[in-house]
């Protein structure tokens, strides 16, 4: 789980990272006192959680109180890569002399922790490694030993980096470590014109393996900024949305993910992923239809069921009510095999719905939603 700017800064202030003073808010009146409380002049930050909100125009510097309310105000509910601004940050404005990056991701195929820095922070750290792979330095970490001083003066070294900025390394380690994060990350890590290292934007990613023990964060589920993916968490659904025209319905997961895959492999794209899982009732059955079919750029649906515990005629029963209670306005190919597959395929022969179609293998059903996905125009 991503945490957002300001929840960074605060881990960061906890484990005695230097931050500016900052506040947060949803609304722009409060911004106009809260300006005030840190002196007027302040930085107005989108708290989103995506990068680039410098290009966005999701930070502006404002002189005074009044100006922070307004920019607070065009900066609220804007739309940054597809994230809604729902609160702002704002931050005691420093004067920058230098902007650096620093980082540790977790290096799965390693095995280990890396270190990235450079003296060229600031800007996308991606296009400074692309362009001038020189200037980033990465430096291994054994997660055993972890970053001690030796260790962060040499990640401070390859990167040309202050010999101030050494404590900041260390002190981020201990952020990884003790709070559970698969990546921390500080862009720009800045030197004050007075000569102080300041941390003025941070990215951290907890490992969802941990939440367990990271109680904090519990209360807050991780954010679905697509729509479709807030309405179908709402109804307790495992969805996933998708960018093609066959929506897709299995139970089980990995059904789900092949079906992903064979549909791929019929030359159409998957619209989404949902996992109906092993109790596929008429509810659960008509809240994944209802999500799918919400779905503007669907075009035909295909529900892959391998019947086990749960029978296909108690899946078929399903599907014939959520047929009653949702207005099918798209192709439904049906693919129904496994535990008592004759009586559910019987069944939904029974209702005979002009929009439902059986096939009785999976890549048959695959192909036939992928033809009725790109010929859904005539029908
Ligand atoms: P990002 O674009 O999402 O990475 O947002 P950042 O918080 O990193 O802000 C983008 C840029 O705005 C930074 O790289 C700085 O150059 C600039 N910026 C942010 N806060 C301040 C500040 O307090 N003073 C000055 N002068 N520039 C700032
Ligand atoms: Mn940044």
């Amino acid at each position: 789980m991503d945490l957002f700017e300001h929840q960074a800064r605060e881990l960061f202030e906890e484990h005695g990272i230097p931050v500016p003073r900052a506040e947060v808010t949803d609304s722009s009146k409060e911004a106009r006192g809260i300006a005030r409380r840190l002196g007027g002049r302040v930085v107005v930050k989108a708290q989103v959680r995506t990068g680039g909100r410098g290009k966005a125009g999701g930070v502006k510097l404002a002189a005074d109180p009044s100006a922070a309310e307004l920019t607070a105000r065009q900066i609220l509910g804007m739309d940054i890569k597809g994230h809604t601004v729902r609160t702002v940050m704002l931050a005691q404005p420093v004067d920058i002399d230098a902007e650096f990056y620093v980082g540790y991701v977790l290096d799965r195929a390693a095995g280990r922790f890396l270190a990235i820095a450079s003296a060229e922070g600031g800007m996308d750290i991606e296009e400074v490694a692309a362009t001038r792979p020189d200037a980033v330095a990465r430096v291994h970490i054994d997660p055993a030993e972890g970053v001690t001083s030796a260790k962060a003066t040499e990640i401070a070294d390859a990167a040309g980096l202050p010999p101030r900025t050494v404590d900041v390394l260390v002190r981020l380690w201990d952020v990884l470590v003790r709070e559970d994060a698969v990546l921390v990350e500080v862009n720009p890590l800045v030197r004050t014109s007075q000569g102080q290292i300041l941390a003025l934007d941070g990215k951290v990613t907890l490992d969802d393996n941990a939440r367990f023990r990271q109680a904090r964060w519990g209360d807050q589920e991780s954010v679905h900024d697509d729509p479709l993916e807030a309405a179908a968490a709402a109804k307790g659904l495992n969805y996933v949305k998708l960018d093609g025209e066959v929506g897709i319905i299995g139970n089980g997961a990995g059904l789900v993910m092949s079906t992903l895959d064979v549909v791929a492999g019929c030359g159409a794209r998957p619209a989404n992923f949902l996992d109906i899982g092993g109790g596929a009732s008429a509810r659960i059955m008509a809240d994944g239809l209802s999500v799918v079919l919400s779905d503007p750029a669907v075009r035909s649906v295909f529900v892959n069921v391998f019947g086990g515990i749960t029978a296909c005629d108690a899946v078929a029963d399903g599907i014939v009510q959520a047929l009653d209670t949702v207005r099918l306005t798209k192709p439904l190919v049906v693919r129904l095999d496994g535990n008592n597959a004759a009586r559910g395929r019987a069944i939904l022969d029974e209702r005979a719905h002009p929009l439902v179609h059986q096939v009785t293998t999976m890549d048959g059903a695959a192909r036939r939603a992928a033809d009725l996905a790109h010929t859904a125009d005539a029908a």
